[in-house]
């Protein structure tokens, strides 16, 4: 196991709950001490409402905001113009949805893949229905977990708009955004990544991944919920009308008509969550050092350990991925409900997700109801994947017993 200096002390849950085995960082992450620190710091000696007074503190928690913003955008290889914040993924892909100006005509295609979560599939499958879009499949192959080939079949000059995620939420197979993007692009179309599951793992450059617009959530990566960051490149914000409008927003307002402010802030209505922002900046730098200290490493091996482990257990069935892939594995029992295994779990102090995490489509193209996913995160170690198999052999035998 490659050395890295386990950071599982500066988070105040398992100081408290030392026996609590946490395999749900794919849903949400837990908050180190630093981050938590700043998002008190903030209420505590710089809250003020941003972008509105002139007065020292209110023009401290601009500044914090703006920090926040310069910090998030240098995270994922943008600029501070380019950044707007949401409350979250599902937001920014709703504002994205309703507020793009595509010159929709019937027919024109919208291209998903088979492993989007709901937030990354229903705002287009909405928005194809007011339009009489045509919504097109990248699919994924069941045994090999990757997306077939027929994405340069799928991505023809019909299309509009590519809404893919940077990688599946459960498989954690990653998929090649970059090389869909440039593809995408002589046909005019526009890519959407969701990157909500993979901020946490993998390093974000949104010049790299060649999109025009790029979400994740702060609280997969170590921070709280509330912050979204939305990056939108230059050409795409001259066709991004703001899904919510009001304060902050505005130069001139007329009994008739109104005027929005040019760039990001148009998209960022009413009063934002500074602490959460500044919380997620602190977060992104967290993360950033947790890195150089070899995070990544360290969950690719444990992860991997995880899964032969679990392999070694001909009672469960392992959902497939190839080459790069998160830290997070799901797998199902066919002789156990997904829910009877996860409440069993959960009797033993360790949290699992189980369900269709959101991704009915995929589930039911895999033929598929539901399936537990564990998901690992800086502050797993061995210990916890031993726990996890001890427990599941005991429900394998108590389960068989109650057959
Ligand atoms: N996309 C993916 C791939 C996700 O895993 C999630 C969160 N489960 C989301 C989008 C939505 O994120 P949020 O709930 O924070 O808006």
């Amino acid at each position: 196991m490659p050395d890295y200096p386990s950071p599982r002390q500066e988070f105040a849950l398992f100081r408290h709950e030392p026996e609590l085995v946490y395999l749900d960082s794919a849903a949400s992450c837990q908050v180190p001490d630093e981050v938590l620190s700043a998002y008190l710091n903030y209420y505590q000696h710089g809250h003020a409402n941003a972008h509105r007074g002139s007065y020292p503190l209110a023009q401290q928690a601009t500044a914090a905001l703006e920090n926040a913003r310069a910090s998030l955008a240098t995270f994922i290889g943008a600029t501070s113009s380019q950044i707007a914040f949401t409350p979250g993924a599902t937001y920014s892909i709703n504002l994205l949805a309703n507020g793009l100006e595509l010159d929709w005509q019937a027919g024109d295609e919208i291209v998903v893949s088979r492993a989007e979560h709901h937030a990354n599939f229903l705002p287009w499958q909405r928005l194809a229905q007011r339009y009489g879009l045509r919504l097109r499949w990248l699919d994924l192959d069941p045994r090999s977990g990757v997306l077939t080939e027929n994405w340069r079949e799928v991505i023809t000059p019909s299309c509009k708009l590519v809404a893919i995620t940077l990688a599946s939420n459960v498989t954690g197979q990653i998929l090649p955004v970059a090389e869909i993007a440039r593809h995408a692009r002589p046909f005019g179309a526009v890519t959407v990544v969701d990157a909500a599951q993979a901020v946490g793992s993998v390093p974000l450059d949104v010049v790299a991944l060649q999109c025009d617009a790029l979400t994740f959530s702060a609280h997969k990566m170590y921070s709280v919920t509330g912050c979204g960051v939305l990056y939108v490149s230059d050409a795409l914000q001259a066709r991004l009308q703001p899904l919510v409008v009001g304060g902050g927003m505005v130069t001139r307002v007329e009994e008739h008509s109104a005027e929005w402010v040019s760039g990001v802030h148009a998209l960022e209505a009413g009063t934002p969550n500074t602490a959460a922002i500044i919380a997620g900046a602190t977060a992104a730098q967290w993360l950033r050092a947790q890195r150089e200290r070899g995070l990544t490493g360290y969950l690719q091996q444990l992860t991997q350990q995880l899964r032969e482990q679990l392999q070694q257990r001909n009672w469960l069935q392992l959902l497939p991925y190839q080459g790069d892939a998160l830290p997070l594995i799901s797998f199902y029992a066919p002789n156990i409900h997904a829910f009877d295994l996860a409440s069993f779990l959960a009797e033993h102090a360790i949290a699992v997700r189980a369900g269709s995490h959101c991704a009915q489509p995929l589930l039911r193209y895999w033929q598929h109801e539901a399936v537990v996913r564990v998901s690992l995160a800086a502050y797993n170690t061995a210990a916890d994947c031993e726990r996890l198999c001890a427990a599941l052999d005991e429900a394998c035998q108590l389960f068989a017993e109650s057959d």
